[in-house]
């Protein structure tokens, strides 16, 4: 498979070389350059574990691994989770939910980093070099993807957190992973200071080029191409057990990664019904998918942090669908975007998507839907599954089982359940040994000349 860009610039690339990129460099996103259609393989997909399961589905993506050396590695990458079935799927009331928080750091984004970890060593093994991952994070992104890199060959991983100011589970579960090549930088200012400087990091090609810069957020392809996996899983347990045809699913959403992988499974064939996009206060991709409007705001914080955004990177990936494939229509929405920060298309008899419908779940309805579903089935939710959970009972149809994706475990945001539900319930041994643990970070000033000089000594250049 080749790999073309969003905004139609360049020359397509094979897989390795997309995943060792990650951002185009017209400043696009990578698309396959065709979506394989998979109806026919359904059947036999049907009993395969998640393993196997993933070998299928990235195997059609790749074609520049060998059949082995990935078996490999999605050994190797799901070994570190805690469920045999890495992403099992429990009833719960009128709702399946696949539970995605069973790897290292017990949030979904585990799925995607652990293989893209594994991944990268591979590539660096097989074309020699190096890659320094430059990231920022206002807490989910930043462990899972020091969990994903640490100890590994020919790799260095720089995450930026605002200081003080991601939650002190989430700190330490960055800053007690000691390994040589993992360094934290809490950087003295908001998570849009660090993301900036990562841009401008970026941005400065020739500086990019001198220190081998890799990226590890959801513009990476490989981490879209790790979660489509689980939707044919979860898919098929739920079609196994109860008969039906059909599915939908619920999502809670933030950089519009997760869903956009959902999307691509409905593309290659999933029989997908509806996707159910849920948001929180943050809604401006509720606001799109029904209005047509897609119109920044203003952030603002909530309990559910890691969906607390404005611009959704990957939504670039779904205009280029949405355009059938016209980069050029891409390019005139961004740029019209960049200036006017706003999107504007063309609503059908069935809506602005056939597919995909959308909800936003308040502060109130987070909690209310953490209380009913401890009082109800005595199951948790965490703060950002819950969104998905309370958007998931909106768009229910008595003919189409409803999954839900459970994006994190609740002791990560036990907060929350305790607001919710009046008890300090969510806990979890991993969590709660960390209190202990040594620490290291180096604390920085937000600018990028302070965070490219850590990097320039460390690298030694
Ligand atoms: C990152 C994250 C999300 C949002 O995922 P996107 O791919 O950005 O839409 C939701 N829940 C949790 C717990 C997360 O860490």
């Amino acid at each position: 498979m080749r790999y073309i860009s969003t905004r139609g610039g360049g020359a397509p690339l094979p897989f390795q070389e997309t995943v060792l990129t990650g951002l185009a460099r017209d400043g696009g996103l990578f698309l396959p350059e065709t979506v394989p259609d998979v109806t026919d393989k359904l059947a036999q997909w049907r009993s395969m574990g998640f393993v196997d399961l993933a070998c299928a589905v990235t195997e059609l993506f790749i074609g520049d691994i060998p059949a082995a050396d990935l078996k490999r590695l999605v050994t190797t990458s799901y070994a570190s989770f805690r469920h045999v079935e890495v992403t099992p799927v429990v009833e719960v009331g009128p709702l399946h939910i696949v539970e995605l928080f069973h790897g290292p750091t017990l949030a979904f984004k585990d799925v995607a980093l652990q293989f893209l970890g594994n991944l990268f060593e591979y590539v660096l093994q097989q074309r020699g070099g190096e890659l320094n991952i430059v990231a920022a994070t206002s807490g989910d992104t930043g462990s899972a993807a020091i969990h994903g890199v640490r100890g590994r060959e020919r790799m260095r991983i720089f995450v930026m957190h605002p200081d003080g100011r991601v939650s002190p589970v989430q700190e330490r579960q960055m800053t007690t992973v000691l390994d040589d090549n993992v360094y934290n930088l809490a950087v003295s200012g908001t998570f849009d200071d660090c993301q900036q400087i990562v841009k401008d990091l970026f941005n400065d090609l020739s500086w990019r080029d001198a220190y081998h810069l890799g990226a590890v957020n959801s513009i990476n392809w490989a981490r879209v191409l790790a979660q489509i996996v689980y939707y044919f899983y979860a898919a098929f347990r739920v079609m196994d057990k109860t008969g039906a045809k059909r599915v939908s699913f619920a999502v809670p959403t933030g950089n519009f990664g997760d869903i956009f992988a959902g999307y691509m499974a409905s593309r290659m064939g999933l029989p997908i019904e509806r996707l159910i996009l849920a948001t929180n206060e943050n809604d401006i991709l509720t606001r799109f998918f029904t209005t047509g409007s897609y119109a920044a705001a203003e952030v603002v914080p909530t309990l559910s942090p890691s969906m607390d955004i404005q611009v959704a990177s990957n939504f670039e990936r779904y205009l280029y669908y949405r355009a059938g494939g016209d980069a050029a229509v891409v390019r005139g929405q961004m740029e019209g975007f960049a200036s006017e920060r706003q999107i504007k298309v063309d609503v059908g008899s069935d809506g602005v998507d056939r597919l995909i419908k959308a909800s936003r779940g308040d502060t109130a309805a987070t909690l209310a839907t953490i209380r009913s579903f401890h009082q109800d089935y005595g199951y948790l939710l965490d703060p950002h599954t819950a969104v998905g959970v309370y958007a998931g009972e909106q768009h229910l149809d008595a003919a189409v089982p409803m999954i839900c994706l459970a994006t994190a475990h609740p002791a990560k945001f036990s907060e929350a359940i305790t607001r919710a539900t009046g008890e300090d319930l969510a806990h979890h041994p991993l969590l709660d040994g960390l209190g202990e643990l040594p620490t290291r970070l180096r604390r920085v000033s937000a600018s990028k000349e302070a965070v490219a000089a850590i990097v320039e000594e460390v690298v030694g250049k």
